[in-house]
Order: structure tokens, then sequence, then C-alpha cells
């Protein structure tokens, strides 16, 4: 492919792109293939000539569309959003088209300072502590992770690496082997797959200790989970608070759980992967109250600020804590000395090569400014009021906890089973798209405002599938 094919293919993309956002509507959220459909439809063997770009989009429009479950469709309402904007997919097309891979600041400079003055100007938006931030004089900072899940792994990483180190400091004689397996990470039940998952990553016991009816982890339960564990020789070493839990959107209080960890000197990582956002709100910042405890912290701006996937922003209080766990040095990354100001990223993450995701970032904040990327927050909280009221207006339905932020949780009176059928029916019709939860241990169905651009007729759309499917279902339970 030469200059000229690549404009060709880019502009036919583009216009793809721009006709696929524009007429989203038109489609069915879920795709209607049977596993499988793809594998039986493409070659076996990768092509031994090259082929014309007319026939890979081709084949795209043939045989890739129909497969694609739409996430940016105003029908997609499972899980939690996932970001895009034209904004960010010009960003990423930047980083793509420069191809950087910046571990050092040598490597490529814009790259490791773009992410410096990114992440200061995120974390002034989300009203971070000073001691968050690479423009404070001490030497925390933020870094730009692939998700959420990497961050809370790099978080117990360092919190293991630093566990270890101080109390080999306090008794020389132990050995390291010896402590390892005697620490403990501690979260909610509530907590996101990947939280559990960094436990077994890290291999450190993870404890999924009970949240309250509201599904918040207490100050006193984890309290009391440090002391049982100490009374059993373990030692407290990690502790993952949620802001925004997946299930329903509950915050855990920071300044109960702060406090604790402060107290027995255990590493406190927020995850507030997708409700963190709303902090660029001033109104919703007391639900962060106790956020000066946390070691680390981190919200995904590809889930609700409208940068595609991937871009997990991670501060931390002390980069030295990162450098000290992950510096390994070889000659061939022996290039010019820089300070905590200007970060060598590697040590800051898992891998040794990293994208230039700060791009992304940039273009989404300087497109839309923290004006735009807050009333959309804001307006996607509304809409999801408005879907709770429509549904608190008939009287089969029953909505809770509270909807948070842009989530409403809701089941049917008439029990599980229906509520699971309701669910059932409504993804095989693939006219909206849903998951289920669970909130005090009855089943309850999701709905996520996520789409960037939905309109109140969207939430009508949506409301009108469910209630129609629900009468079919309420019948049936009848006869
Ligand atoms: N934490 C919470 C609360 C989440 O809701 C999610 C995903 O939805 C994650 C973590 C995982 O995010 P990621 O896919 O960026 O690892």
């Amino acid at each position: 492919m030469n200059a000229q094919q690549f404009r060709e293919f880019g502009t036919a993309v583009i216009d793809l792109l721009a006709d696929y956002v524009e007429n989203i509507r038109d489609r069915d959220v879920l795709p209607s293939v049977e596993p499988g459909y793809l594998l039986n439809e493409l070659p076996e063997n990768a092509p031994e000539q090259p082929e014309d770009w007319k026939d890979v989009l081709k084949d795209f429009n043939q045989a890739i569309l129909p497969g694609i479950t739409h996430w940016q469709s105003p029908r997609f309402h499972a899980f939690y959003p996932t970001g895009t904007s034209y904004a960010s997919i010009i960003g990423s097309m930047l980083c793509d088209g420069l191809s950087v891979v910046g571990f050092s600041w040598m490597a490529s400079p814009a790259c490791t300072e773009l992410e410096v003055v990114t992440m200061n100007w995120l974390g002034k938006l989300l009203g971070l502590p000073e001691e968050f931030l690479n423009s404070s004089s001490g030497p925390g900072g933020g870094v730009i992770q692939g998700s959420a899940s990497e961050a809370t792994l790099v978080g117990l990483l360092v919190a293991k690496d630093k566990t270890v180190r101080k109390l080999i400091r306090n008794d020389s004689t132990i050995d390291e082997d010896i402590i390892k397996p005697k620490l403990v990470a501690y979260t909610s039940d509530q907590c996101n797959s990947s939280v559990e998952k960094a436990g077994l990553l890290g291999s450190m016991k993870m404890r999924l200790l009970k949240a309250d009816a509201d599904g918040r982890l207490r100050g006193e339960t984890l309290k009391r989970a440090f002391e049982e564990d100490r009374e059993q020789g373990l030692i407290p070493c990690y502790v993952v608070a949620n802001l925004g839990t997946t299930g329903t959107c509950a915050f855990d209080p920071l300044y109960e759980l702060g406090p604790v960890c402060k107290e027995a000197d255990v590493w406190l990582h927020v995850d507030a992967a997708y409700a963190g956002a709303a902090f660029i709100c001033p109104e919703y910042r007391h639900l962060m109250k106790g956020v000066e405890h946390a070691d680390s912290f981190d919200i995904n701006p590809h889930k609700w600020m409208n940068v595609c996937f991937d871009c997990s922003a991670m501060w931390v209080k002390n980069g030295y804590d990162l450098i000290r766990a992950f510096d390994v040095q070889r000659i061939y990354l022996d290039d010019v000395q820089t300070d905590i100001k200007i970060p060598d990223y590697r040590h800051w993450q898992i891998p040794l090569g990293r994208r230039f995701r700060a791009m992304k970032l940039w273009t989404v904040m300087r497109i839309y400014g923290a004006e735009g990327l807050r009333n959309q927050i804001r307006k996607h909280i509304d809409l999801a009021q408005y879907f709770a009221k429509l549904m608190r207006a008939d009287d089969r339905f029953l909505v809770e906890p509270e909807p948070s932020m842009g989530l409403v949780c809701f089941r049917l009176k008439g029990g599980d089973t229906i509520t699971k059928k309701l669910l059932e029916n409504l993804t095989k019709k693939r006219k909206i798209f849903m998951v289920a939860g669970t909130y005090r241990d009855r089943y309850m169905i999701r709905f996520v405002v996520c789409y960037r651009l939905t309109r109140k007729e969207d939430i009508d759309y949506s409301w009108k599938q469910i209630r129609d499917e629900a009468d079919c279902v309420c019948t049936d339970k009848i006869h």
C-alpha cells in the first residue's frame, strides 16, 4: 500500500465511520449471528499475495460488521459505557500514525510530556488533592494505564513490594519468601471481577469483605478483618475501595476506610473506573470524601469521557514507590537521565512498551473542553433519572436501589424468575441490550445510559421495548 492508496483507504474509512455514527439508530444493537459464523466465512490461511484495499473494505462490510455488538448504539445499556468520539478517533489515528513507543523520555519526549500535562489537567478537573499531581512539589503524578484492571494490579504489586521492604527494614533477619505468602489484600464483595483477578495475578490472597445493605464496604468491617488476620499471623497489605461498583454503582466511604488504612500503614487504591469521571462536576465530589487518604486513584476516561479504549488514568502520591518496585535496568535503556517530574514511564507500568495514549486524551479534552465533558455527564445522569421516573410510573416494576449516576437497576415485582425471563426475551429480540445484576440477593436488570449522544427519545424507545415485553411475560405468567 502506498501513500496515495492510504489516503483513499483512509478517506473511505472515515466516511464509513461517520455514516456508521449518523445511522446507528437503524441497526439492531445485537448482531444476529451464531457462534462460529466468521470462522466459517473467512479463509483458513492468510493471503499469500497482497490484496486490494477495496476488497478488504468490502469484506469488512459484508463479514465483520454483521458480527458487531454496537456498543455505540443508544440502545446499548449493558455493563458501563465504552467511550468514543470523533476527537478520540483522530487522537488514536495520530497515535498510530506516529507509532512511537514511549517507555522513556528519550524514546519520545512529547509522548512522556503530553502524558504529564494531560494527567495534570485531568487530575485538576477531578479536584484530586495536589499530592497526586506531578505539578505539585512532591513525588506524586499520573500515568495512563491500559485498563482499570492493570491499575489495580500495579497498585497491588507496588503495595507488596513496599510492605516487604518495610518489614525487612525493621527486621533484616526475615526472609521475603516468608513474608509474601502472609500478605493479604481486601476489597468488598461488590468489587469488579478485575479486582479479584489482581489478587490471582499478584499471588496475594484477596478477601472480598461483606458490603453493607447498600453495597458499601464500611470502615468497621475492614478494621475487623485486619484484626482477624493479624491474630492469625497474616499481614494486611492492600485495600481496593470502590467508587461506583459495577453492580449497583455504590460508593465505599473513603472517609471511613482511609483512616483504617492509614493507621495500619496499608496501601489504599481507589477503583473509580466508571463513576470517577463524574468528579469533574463539583456537585459529585462529596462521593470521594476522604480521597486524601488514598495512595493511588484510578478512573477510566475510556468509559465515560469519550476517549476510545484503552485509556485508564491512574494517579499515585509517590512515584518513587512504583520506581522501586518496577525498575529493571539494561544498558540499552540507559539514556538521558530524567527525574520524577519527567518520568520514565516504563517504571510505572507492567509492560516495557507503551502507546502514545495521551494523544487521544489530549484531543478529547481540547475538542470538548471541560464544560463539554461535564454537560455530557450531567445529561446522562438526568436521562437515567428520566428512565427511572418512567419505570416508577408503572406499578409492575420496582426500581432499587436509588439510581446512581447513569445506572438504573430494576426488577419486576413478580419475582426473580419473571425478571430473568424479561431480560432473556429482550436479549433475543436484539433491539436493546442490558445485563443482569443483584441487589440484596434479588435478581435485577441493569439499565445504563451509555451512548454519548443519547436523547430523551432514545430512552422512550428503550422503555417501550421493556414495557411491551413486560406485557408479554406478565401475561404468560398468568396463563
Ligand atoms: N472497575 C469497575 C468498577 C468497573 O466497572 C470495571 C469495568 O466495567 C473495571 C474496574 C474494569 O475496567 P477495565 O476494563 O478498564 O479493566
